[in-house]
C-alpha cells in the first residue's frame, strides 16, 4: 500500500511559528491546480503501480481549495492509479474556512472522508500569540459543524508550551477535545525554528519566550490525560482511540512508499528520497519537464537504518531487532543494542521480546536517543 500527498501552499496569513512551505500571496493561485495535474502526469510512474490506500491534502491550507478543485485532483488520482476501495482521503483545514456551508459541501460533494483540523488551542489569546486567523469560538464551531454533518472521522491539532497557555488552560483544552469524543489527536510542542517570525519577535523581546520546563510539564499532562481517556499513544505526537490511527502518517512511520505533488512535497519509493522545489515561482514558471524534482538522494544502507531507528522509536510499534537483523544484518543489531543499553538502564527505554520501546519518561528524549544509535550516513 502506498500514499499520495498534495501540498497546497496557500495560507491567509503566516503563523508566527510556521516552518512549512506556505505563502500568503495569491499570485499563483490561478493555475495552481492545473500545475498539480500536470505534475501528476509527469511523475505517474514513481510509485511503480502500487495500490494507493491514502490520499492526503496537506499544506498550507487545503481548505482554501474549492470542491471543484478537490474533485478534479481526486478524479485524476482515481484515473491514474489503482486506488483501494477503502482509501482514506484526508483534508487539512483551518476553522476560519471550515464554517457550516464548506463543511456540508465537503461531506456531500467530495469523497473526502477524514478532516484534520488546525485548532491549536480553544483560547483566543493563545491563537493570537501564534498569529492564527481563527479564534477559540470558531475552533469549537468548526468541530461541531463537522460532527453535525457526519464528518466523524476527524483529528485536530493542539499545540502546547505556548507561553500564554497555563496548566489550567492546557487541561481545559484537552477536556474540550475529550468532550467531543473525536477519534484522534495530534499534539505538538511549540518549537521556535530559526528565522521564523516567532524567532525574530522573541529575539527582539516583543513576544514571550518559550519555556522548556513548561513544555515538558504540558507533555506529561498530555500523556496522563490521554491515557485516562483511553487514547493510544501510538507516535510521540499522535493519539488515537482503539485502532483509529492516521493511515497516512502511519505509512510514513512504517516505511511505506509515497509520492508528493506540489512545491516542497517529498517522495520516497524505498530506495531514494526526493523533494520538489520550495518556491512557487520556480514551481509554476519552470518548464514542465524541469519543474518538479529539486533534489534527490539515493539512501545508503546506514541512512535507511537511521531512518528506521528514528521513526520506529517514536512509535508504539518500537524498534524491532528481528527487522533490523533481516534488513540490515547482525552487525547493526549489535551496534544498536550496545548503544541503547545505557538508556535502558536509565529507564528511558525498555525491551519487550525483540523490540525496544521508549518509556513515557524516555519519550521526551526521543530524538536524542535515536541520535545516539545512529550510524555514519556514508556507510
Ligand atoms: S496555517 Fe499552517 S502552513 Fe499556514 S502559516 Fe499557519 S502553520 Fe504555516
Amino acid at each position: 500500500m502506498s500514499a499520495i500527498y498534495l501540498h497546497i501552499p496557500f495560507c491567509k496569513q503566516i503563523c508566527h511559528y510556521c516552518n512549512f512551505y506556505a505563502t500568503a500571496s495569491t499570485k499563483y493561485r490561478k493555475g495552481f491546480v492545473e500545475a498539480l495535474l500536470q505534475e501528476m502526469d509527469l511523475r505517474h510512474d514513481y510509485l511503480e503501480d502500487k495500490t494507493i490506500s491514502s490520499i492526503y491534502f496537506g499544506g498550507g491550507t487545503p481548505s482554501l481549495l474549492s470542491t471543484t478543485d478537490i474533485n478534479a485532483l481526486i478524479d485524476k488520482i482515481q484515473h491514474s492509479y489503482d486506488v483501494a476501495d477503502d482509501v482514506e482521503i484526508t483534508l487539512e483545514g483551518n476553522p476560519d474556512d471550515l464554517t457550516e456551508d464548506p463543511i456540508k459541501a465537503l461531506k456531500n460533494e467530495t469523497p473526502i472522508n477524514r478532516l484534520s483540523m488546525g485548532v491549536q488551542s480553544f483560547f483566543s489569546d493563545d491563537l493570537q500569540y501564534l498569529n492564527r486567523v481563527h479564534d477559540g469560538k470558531q475552533a469549537r464551531q468548526s468541530i461541531e459543524f463537522a460532527l453535525k454533518h457526519g464528518l466523524f472521522h476527524m483529528t485536530i491539532d493542539l499545540i502546547y508550551g505556548i507561553p500564554t497557555l497555563t496548566e489550567e488552560k492546557w487541561l481545559e483544552n484537552l477536556e474540550i477535545f475529550f468532550s467531543y469524543g473525536l477519534p484522534h489527536l495530534s499534539s505538538y510542542a511549540l518549537t521556535v525554528e530559526p528565522k521564523t517570525a516567532l524567532d525574530v519577535l522573541i529575539a527582539k523581546k516583543k513576544m514571550a519566550a518559550v519555556d522548556e520546563n513548561q513544555s515538558i510539564r504540558h507533555f506529561e499532562m498530555l500523556l496522563e490525560q490521554t491515557k485516562a481517556h483511553n487514547y493510544i499513544h501510538y507516535e510521540i505526537s499522535n493519539f488515537a482511540l482503539s485502532d483509529q490511527y492516521s493511515r497516512h502518517n502511519s505509512m510514513y512511520w512504517l516505511g511505506g512508499h509515497y509520492v508528493g505533488f506540489g512545491p516542497s512535497a517529498h517522495s520516497y519509493n524505498g530506495y531514494s528520497r526526493q523533494w520538489n522545489v520550495s518556491n512557487m515561482k520556480a514551481y509554476m514558471e519552470a518548464d514542465i519537464a524541469e519543474k518538479v524534482v529539486a533534489e534527490k538522494e539515493v539512501l545508503s544502507k546506514n541512512q535507511t537504518y537511521n531512518e528506521y531507528v528514528m521513526t520506529s522509536l517514536r512509535t508504539s510499534w518500537g524498534c524491532d531487532m528481528v527487522h533490523v537483523n533481516h534488513v540490515f544484518g547482525s552487525a547493526y543489531v549489535k551496534h544498536f543494542e550496545s548503544h541503547i543499553h545505557s538508556f535502558v538502564e536509565e529507564g528511558k527505554c525498555r525491551k519487550e521480546g525483540n523490540t525496544y520501546l521508549l518509556t513515557d519518561y524516555g519519550k521526551r528524549f526521543a530524538d536524542g536517543i535515536a541520535g545516539e544509535v545512529f550510524l555514519n550516513v556514508e556507510g
